[in-house]
């Protein structure tokens, strides 16, 4: 029997399957219940993870590897009863940083927000920084291969990871646990597991890059007119600051008066609220420079010249936080307003205002009075374009249509219909209506490849 050799494997921790202790790992942040598994595996080792994948195997148990469960697309919970979740929660080990590589092992149950945490005083960091990271796991955020407020600068996931080790879906361990920045020894296997969403194996853990501290920041929030303005004033900013640009946030209106509503501790710096938002930050790692001084410069030139109606920088840490709260808030301020209508797509930079109100006009055409809540990532195009019901009504069951409009419009503007959460079960039919079909089979090869049983996540990524 299964649960009876994982218990013996795992141990009574290791090996989860009353309805109590399961419970917890069957609900995500959005709140998604899914079908009961046999139970949770949570092993310690990666030789416990190739054990259990091997006994899954010959059962012919279908494994979703879970981590934080933060993931947006339905991707991290079972669709089948015959399947176990595998937590990799205890596998949360920080290996001693070598300054020397700029880089740090660690095992894929390491939350991101303990990594920052033990990275504190080494005057190195991990620039990963996004709303969900006091629960979002390394190994999942690899999985997903996540983005984030600093992507534009430092690049995605794929690009902090240097080496991986991983349990295949046969059970065999890959060891790629180099440190190295230059590896062209044939394919680039730890880019394929980037992004693969628990379909071609296990990650189990990771060699990250790092990067020197900044010594000084300089962070300001913008109220301009319109969000034309915005994608203008952010090209300028990084036209004048270049590589020291390392967060370039866009909000609209309604986004962040939804989230001040709903999120007491929020505080509006402003005495009137305006069309649009950018939140951005400098930062550098060269002593003596005035970044405030700059940023002020920057902002006043902005001013005189009518691309910013209002500008605050903040003057330290706490306020720097506070600014940054506004926009890491704004999916849990939506989430409390009520039914929401979420896609995470991206369009050429340029490109965002004129795309955000295309569709806000097809939207307001089908369900008029519907608020659309747009916020994002400016330096990359990744756009949360997000509708919250009319006030005091709802969507008229038009939900399916309003999301089409809008990825027929993100198609129109050659943009991406899953920019940064992934395809998860949610996004994988809907990736199909966009993909090529040789696109499509290419993907299909590689998780036959991989993962010939389907052994894990089937439904994810390719049908
Ligand atoms: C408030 C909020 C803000 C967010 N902001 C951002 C953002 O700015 N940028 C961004 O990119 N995402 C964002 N996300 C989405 C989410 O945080 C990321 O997708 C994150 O990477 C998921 O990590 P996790 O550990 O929670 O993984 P889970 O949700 O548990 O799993 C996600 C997927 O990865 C697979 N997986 C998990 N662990 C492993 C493993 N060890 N090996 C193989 N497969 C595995 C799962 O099977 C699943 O398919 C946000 C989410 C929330 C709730």
């Amino acid at each position: 029997m299964l649960e009876t050799s994982l218990r013996t494997l795992l141990g009574p921790t290791g090996w989860l399957s009353e309805p109590e202790d399961v419970e917890p790992f069957l609900v995500d942040w959005s709140g998604h219940c899914c079908v009961r598994p046999i139970g949770v595996a949570r092993p310690a080792s990666t030789a416990d993870v190739a054990a259990t994948v091997k006994l899954c195997a010959r059962a012919d148990v279908v494994i979703i590897p879970q981590g934080g469960r933060t993931g947006l697309v339905a991707g991290n919970f079972p669709h089948d009863r015959n399947s176990i979740i595998l937590s990799l929660s205890r596998m949360n080990k920080v290996e001693p940083i070598t300054p020397g590589d700029f880089c740090v092992s660690v095992g894929a149950g390491v939350v991101l927000g303990q990594l920052h945490a033990a990275l504190n005083d080494t005057d190195l960091i991990l620039p990963l920084h996004l709303g969900s990271e006091g629960s979002a796991q390394i190994g999942g955020l690899i999985a997903t291969n996540a983005g984030g407020n600093m992507a534009f600068r430092y690049g995605m996931m794929q690009d902090m990871v240097l080496g991986l080790e991983v349990v295949l879906p046969d059970g065999e361990i890959w060891n790629g646990m180099r440190r190295l920045i230059k590896d062209n020894c044939g394919f680039q296997l730890r880019r394929l597991f980037c992004g693969s969403e628990g379909r071609l194996g296990i990650i189990t853990g990771a060699v990250l890059k790092l990067q020197p501290a900044p010594r000084s920041h300089a962070t300001a929030l913008m109220a301009l007119p319109d969000l034309q303005a915005a994608v203008v004033f952010g090209e300028t900013l990084r036209r004048t600051f270049g590589e020291a640009v390392i967060g370039l946030e866009f909000i609209n209106d309604t986004a962040l008066a939804i989230a001040l509503q709903q999120i007491g501790e929020l505080k509006f710096p402003f005495d009137v609220p305006a069309p649009a938002y950018l939140l951005a930050e400098i930062a550098s790692t060269i002593p003596g420079i005035d970044l405030v001084a700059e940023m002020e410069n920057a902002l006043a030139a902005g001013l005189q010249r009518g691309q910013l109606t209002n500008a605050v920088i903040a003057q330290n840490n706490t306020q720097r936080a506070a600014l940054w709260k506004l926009r890491d808030e704004l999916p849990e301020g939506q989430r409390r307003e009520g039914p929401q209508c979420h896609h995470d797509v991206s369009v050429p930079v340029s490109q965002i205002a004129e795309f955000v109100n295309v569709c806000s006009a097809d939207a307001e055409a089908l369900v008029p009075g519907i608020r659309v809540c747009a916020f994002g990532h400016m330096g990359d195009g990744n756009i949360h374009y997000n509708f919250s019901t009319p006030a005091g009504g709802n969507f008229d069951d038009k939900e399916e249509e309003l999301s089409a409009a809008v990825y027929a419009r993100v198609d129109e503007f050659g943009g991406s219909v899953a920019a940064e959460h992934g395809l998860g079960r949610l996004k994988t039919g809907l990736a199909d209506t966009y993909r090529s079909a040789s696109e499509r089979d290419l993907m299909r090869r590689l998780r036959v490849a991989f993962n010939p049983t389907d052994i894990l996540n089937p439904g994810v990524i390719v049908d």
